[in-house]
């Protein structure tokens, strides 16, 4: 899955080329391999054109990435799909408008390339508009080979990816710029929904006319908005549920530490006796040191047994992150998903109190959203796990 085909480094940020990538190089061959220019020279201008349109791409994406960096926001990755680019953003931009700027920015760079381009293909062209202004031309001349034909090409498919990228459907940008405007007039949660409604209808419509055109591209598309649409509201509702409890609200009193010297032995004899399932670990002075988490309990049963010592197996404090009492449970979520830490341990003025664990925070949610919404309502939604708030950092 994770199989890249390339993979580098600019500006700061690492870009992933996924290995299916392969089939659009591929496809362009194939489609101009079978043109007018014969098999060699076309196949290789069909590589030659994917390979900038994808470049045009990547340069949206870096728009995102580089306006989210003015904000402070950094970009863990962008990663190139034959249907498109994704980037990972650290976390969604606080103020609606850095997320407008940020949104903005990509399709904004595409229409720069159309813009720049624009005066080039006229001087090809001897001043002439005529053939660059009717997209018909690009249709017609696709395939052989020449400059002109290339940024003609590059001119409609710049603008022709910002129109659709411009689409208000989820997780299109158009969507993401829908919600950042309606969250204006109401709130965040109800702003999603709206969004999500109204490219949820534009996805409907992309699939009738998919089908009646049969345009297969134009279904994938409409499905992939649906899903993602799905994903956004609830990861969105999630945060919002969880956004109003403060992290001492999590915290287990008199949950029972180990010290560095005890053997895991002890901790088999606490689970039988307990709920606990994650113990924190403190030497002998007290200092908090680490988690023995229950998947390091596991593994250290499995290979040592239980005369393994704590200190040996435990998760050391320097990979766990940390929160203060008052952190609301949505950020510190967010934080356990971007470390890929189970637990959290929370410290007041440099004294660590406890940790809240992944399992503390699901009881938390699930406990407080049916208590919200009512004895007569829909069936609970599932306990939501720390990669869902991944869905509102991808950035296509
Ligand atoms: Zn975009």
């Amino acid at each position: 899955m994770n199989l890249y085909l390339a993979e580098f480094r600019l500006f700061g940020i690492d870009v992933k080329v996924h290995w299916s990538f392969v089939l659009v190089l591929a496809f362009g061959a194939f489609l101009y391999g079978s043109g007018p220019a014969g098999w060699l020279v076309g196949s290789l201008y069909g590589v030659l054109s994917m390979l900038l349109l994808f470049a045009s791409v990547t340069l949206h994406e870096y728009g995102h990435a580089l306006m989210a960096r003015r904000f402070s926001v950094g970009t863990r990755s962008i990663l190139l799909l034959p249907i498109g680019g994704v980037a990972n953003l650290e976390r969604i931009p606080e103020k609606p408008a850095q997320e407008l700027a940020v949104v903005g920015a990509g399709p904004l760079v595409n229409v720069i390339i159309a813009l720049v381009l624009t005066p080039v293909a006229l001087l090809l062209n001897g001043g002439n508009p005529n053939g660059l202004l009717s997209m018909n031309a690009v249709g017609s001349n696709i395939q052989s080979p020449g400059l002109f034909n290339l940024v003609v090409f590059l001119i409609s498919t710049n603008l022709l990816l910002a129109i659709f990228n411009l689409l208000p459907a989820f997780p299109l940008d158009g969507g993401r710029l829908l919600r950042a405007l309606l969250a204006y007039v109401m709130p965040y949660t109800r702003a999603t929904r709206t969004a999500v409604v109204v490219g949820r209808l534009l996805a409907v419509l992309m699939a009738i006319y998919g089908i009646f055109s049969g345009a297969i591209g134009l279904l994938l598309i409409a499905f992939f908005v649906y899903v993602g649409g799905s994903a956004e509201l609830e990861a969105v509702s999630n945060r919002a549920v969880l956004r109003q409890f403060k992290a001492s609200r999590a915290l287990t009193p008199g949950a029972i530490s180990l010290y560095t010297s005890e053997r895991v032995e002890r901790v088999v004899d606490l689970i039988m006796s307990s709920y606990q399932t994650d113990f924190p670990v403190r030497d002998l002075s007290g200092r908090f040191v680490g988690v023995l988490t229950r998947p390091r309990l596991v593994s250290a049963l499995r290979e040592t047994g239980p005369e393994a010592r704590v200190v040996d197996v435990m998760q050391p404090a320097a990979d766990i992150p940390l929160c203060t009492p008052e952190t609301d449970l949505a950020t510190v979520w967010e934080q356990m998903g971007q470390s890929g830490s189970r637990v959290i341990a929370v410290a007041d003025q440099g004294q660590v109190l406890g940790i809240i664990t992944a399992d503390d925070i699901s009881e938390v949610f699930q406990v407080m959203s049916a208590a919200m919404d009512g004895p007569d309502r829909r069936p609970q939604p599932p306990a939501p796990t720390p990669s869902d708030s991944q869905e509102t950092r991808n950035y296509v």
